[in-house]
């Protein structure tokens, strides 16, 4: 089989959080900026068959694509970076791999044969690769794990026979290293790199290229020692410079020349890398003219990673703005109704982002209640949304004690609630669950249609009538409440395009209150921020102005 595909497989050593999902965007984003297509992928080396059940507490977000897969963070890197479109081939985990080969195994699919990690594992992981590769010049695999795990070892087997299946011209390696500035010594060491590269030579792979994060520019002396004890040339190795911004990351790879170094090993002849966008971008979010302050009222607080597409998305929206978006996570178990006032109070907008179970809700609902009857903006994602209907519903509606049914099942105004039956656009089929239904599987996920109501706040955002944006929940918005609701001047901005879903509430006497059932954060990009983003800092920074002027 004859390949013009390239590949390049990138690896980390010495510790993780090292930003490689990061380092795989940036490569992907310098590789179009000249003019390639590209796909990204991630092989997460862990047994959960996809993150979707994970805690955020220890995984970070799930970020969650148009075609509805649960997917690791990095893949929200990847699209902010990129035009790639991505879906569930474009991460696999361990447990899917197995998932797969055990599932033709009891199928009979191997005839008798005994099934091994070589070649059976290792053969289903190489065609995982294949899946993504059609159509683009360049797959961009990232491999889970530091390199010395044992359980990310398949991986690396895989990636290592790879080369020789599609030719040594159309494979890279590229190598995330820590090379750390020891103050004691007064100077970067070298060490902890070259036992990382022994350890990759020690199952057959050599890297072509080092990507050495650290806090200063490496001098060549000091490339030339990793190149020499690593067995490439200096050229070969790149400084991974710490950024003020992440969005300075592929200006910094490129100021380091590793794209130019990219297209050489691979023998691929593109046109001068056009960057203006992201030098725009970095610029914006370096020089800001304005400022504001949002507070995001939640559970999962102390672990940033647990919000990663939401902080880029107000950032987004600040860029937008030319304002610096200052966040104040606020730990929703907190907020009872008497501190509300104080510890709210520097806030130019609140958000109330997406988040499971019942800890922290009733902060979360005297928050909301203090931004609507304040009048400060305020925007409400998924839980966030529905736990505003329910602050509607019993603040404002007359409706006491109402709640949310994954709350208070025995509530007397279930008016957010378990749908039972409901039409599924994307399987044009009617969907059904119930309580019982299994965790991992009964979800709405993925990208929907809605058609926003002219005249609302929705509509003035986006600019147009229909939308589509990407759901991540099992609650829906309750039908049978809705005109009771609607009577108390809660307006239904956004509905599936049959009505049945409410997908957007907005309250009228409010210069900005907006609820909506899907993530809008996932579909952010620094170079076409979300709407309701743009929207939402616009309505924040126009509040902190009426607010100075007295
Ligand atoms: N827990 C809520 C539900 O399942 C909201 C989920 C979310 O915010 N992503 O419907």
């Amino acid at each position: 089989m004859a390949f013009s595909t390239k590949f390049i497989f990138v690896t980390g050593g010495v510790v993780s959080s090292l930003g490689k999902g990061l380092a795989s965007a940036a490569i992907g984003a310098l590789l179009e900026s000249r003019g390639l297509t590209i796909t990204l992928q991630k092989l997460d080396p862990y047994i959960n068959v996809d993150p979707g059940t994970m805690n955020p507490f220890q995984h970070g977000e799930v970020f969650v694509t148009d075609d509805g897969a649960e997917t690791d963070l990095d893949l929200g890197h990847y699209e902010r970076f990129t035009h790639a479109k991505l879906g569930r081939n474009n991460n696999f985990t361990t447990g899917k791999i197995y998932d797969s080969v055990i599932t033709k195994e009891r199928r009979g699919d191997y005839l008798g044969g005994t099934v091994q990690v070589i070649p059976h594992i290792t053969d289903e992981i190489k065609k995982s690769i294949l899946l993504v590769a059609k159509g683009v010049d360049v797959v961009i695999v990232e491999v889970g794990g530091t390199i010395g795990d044992i359980e990310s070892l398949p991986f690396q087997e895989a990636i290592r026979q790879f080369k020789s299946d599609v030719g040594k011209e159309n494979v890279l390696y590229v190598h995330l290293t820590l090379v750390p500035y020891i103050a004691a010594a007064g100077e970067v060491k070298t060490k902890p790199t070259q036992h990382s590269v022994k350890e990759l030579r020690s199952i057959g792979i050599q890297p072509d290229i080092f990507l050495c994060r650290t806090d200063r520019f490496l001098s060549k002396e000091i490339k030339a020692k990793i190149g020499l004890f690593c067995n490439v040339d200096l050229d070969q190795v790149i400084t991974a410079k710490d950024v003020e911004t992440i969005y300075e990351v592929p200006l910094v790879f490129h100021q380091e020349h590793l794209d130019d170094k990219i297209v050489e090993l691979l023998n691929i002849w593109t046109r001068a890398p056009k960057l203006d966008e992201w030098e725009r971008i970095v610029e914006k979010v370096k020089n800001p003219g304005f400022s504001v302050n949002i507070a995001i009222v939640g559970k999962y607080i102390h672990l940033r990673e647990s919000y990663k597409s939401l902080n880029e998305a107000l950032c987004h929206g600040g860029i937008a703005n030319d304002c610096k978006v200052n966040l104040d996570f606020v730990d929703s178990e907190t907020i009872d109704e008497s501190s509300c006032h104080q510890r709210l109070e520097a806030a130019d907008g609140i958000l109330v982002p997406g988040g499971f179970g019942a800890r922290g809700i009733e902060g979360k609902m005297n928050a909301i209640a203090f931004a609507r009857k304040e009048k400060i903006p305020f925007f409400g994602i998924c839980l966030g949304m529905q736990v505003g209907v329910v602050e509607y519903a019993r603040n404002v509606a007359g409706m006491e004690w109402a709640h949310s049914a994954e709350f208070d099942e025995a509530t007397p105004f279930p008016v957010i609630y378990l749908m039972r039956e409901w039409f599924d656009y994307k399987s044009q089929r009617v969907q059904k669950r119930d309580t019982t239904s299994d965790k991992g599987g009964t979800m709405r996920l993925g990208a929907y249609p809605c058609v926003l109501k002219k005249d609302s706040l929705s509509y003035r955002a986006y600019g147009k009538k229909e939308i589509s944006e990407r759901h991540r929940h099992r609650y829906e918005f309750n039908n049978a409440f809705k005109e009771k609701l609607e009577q108390a001047g809660l307006i239904m901005s956004g509905t599936s395009p049959d009505g049945h879903l409410v997908e957007i509430v907005e309250i009228a006497d409010h210069p900005w209150f907006l609820g909506c059932q899907f993530h809008p954060e996932f579909k952010s990009r620094p170079m076409n921020p979300h709407p309701l983003f743009v929207s939402f800092i616009a309505a924040a920074l126009a509040y902190k102005n009426k607010r100075a002027a007295g």
